[in-house]
């Protein structure tokens, strides 16, 4: 079932844990990392009174977002480590991990599909001019090689998220580009369950000089990518990132249907809190949308997860029993 046509939004009730904020990129908008070795890794037992704390909280989804080791230091091994037990400890806990730590190698990502539900990674945008400026010391953002992790995660059956991030200097061609390249990967493999349209919203910490994308062009942007992208895929926006409840609801007109992740702090974008469930829903309700949560894993692409997983995710269905998990 496709719920594009109903009058429903979902979101994620999540919790981010960021094994790391050292990157050894340097995207010049980002407000999230800290120079390599100037972040301590989160450790096991951190994480364990963490997921202790969630025990009594409505929430399914364990958001795994990271700072990225290059692939050739010696200390590679040990990140990908860690963020593999992290996963695995969020999982035996009973919360569904869903991992977004940069590009992976292909082996990186096959041992993650194990532990992982789903996992995600912004494509951003396509266009190699931005190599030139705001990702000019980040090797990460590489256009093909976040393509190639797209694909891979097609190969591998993961279900998968991903994204463009709008305002960073590219130009109105560049989205529909990045969206076509996203809706033709999605046509091979049907592995793409959401794309998010995030705008650039400036925090306190990047050194990119540049206002933020214009919220109210958001709709605009939303209803061509509903025409670009095939239907099975979600569009989802970030409800901190746009303010305005009248934008949020035109945006929601316009076609997006996924809130995202909803947790105490958007690590991305701290400056931006999020705004809570109830208060989404004073915004949506009167509009005639109704809010319901969803798991990090769309329902058909159960059948693509491992059995223990597939006996957690069958849990959390049984829990949330909702309409869009039909
Ligand atoms: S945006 Fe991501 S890849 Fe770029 S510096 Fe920040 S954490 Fe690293």
């Amino acid at each position: 079932m496709t719920i594009n046509n109903s009058r429903i939004v979902t979101y994620s009730p999540a919790y981010t844990i960021v094994p790391t904020y050292e990157c050894f990129n340097r995207c010049s908008y980002c407000n999230f990392r800290a120079e390599p070795g100037k972040s301590p890794w989160m450790n096991i037992s951190d994480a364990e009174s963490i997921f202790k704390s969630l025990e009594s909280e409505k929430v399914c989804e364990i958001l795994i977002l990271s700072g990225e080791v290059h692939p050739h230091s010696p200390k590679r091994q040990a990140w990908f480590q860690r963020i593999y037990d992290l996963c695995e400890l969020a999982l035996s806990r009973g919360f569904l991990p869903h991992t977004n730590a940069g590009p992976l190698s292909f082996a990186e990502m096959e041992m993650l599909k194990g532990v992982n539900v789903s996992m995600g990674l912004m494509l951003e945008q396509l266009t190699p001019t931005l190599l030139n400026t705001v990702h000019r010391h980040a090797p990460s953002k590489l256009p093909q090689v976040r393509l190639q992790q797209l694909q891979w995660a097609g190969e591998l059956q993961i279900p998968f998220t991903t994204g463009l991030l709008l305002g960073i200097g590219e130009t109105v061609n560049d989205w529909w580009e990045t969206l076509a390249a996203i809706s033709e990967l999605h046509q091979r493999y049907h592995h793409i369950q959401e794309v998010i349209l995030q705008p650039h919203s400036p925090g306190l910490q990047q050194s990119f000089n540049a206002p933020p994308f214009n919220p109210h062009q958001l709709p605009e942007v939303i209803a061509k990518a509903r025409e670009i992208l095939p239907d099975d895929i979600t569009i989802q926006i970030p409800p901190n990132l746009i303010k305005d409840d009248q934008w949020l609801l035109a945006c929601v007109e316009a076609g997006a249907r996924d809130l995202g992740g909803i947790s105490p702090k958007d690590e991305v974008n701290p400056d931006y809190p999020h705004l809570q469930e109830q208060v989404l829903r004073k915004i949506l309700q009167p509009m005639g949308w109704e809010l319901i949560e969803r798991l990090p894993v769309y329902p058909k692409f159960d059948g693509w997860l491992s059995q223990e997983l597939q006996t957690s995710v069958k849990w959390w269905r049984n829990t949330f029993k909702s309409p869009s998990q039909v």
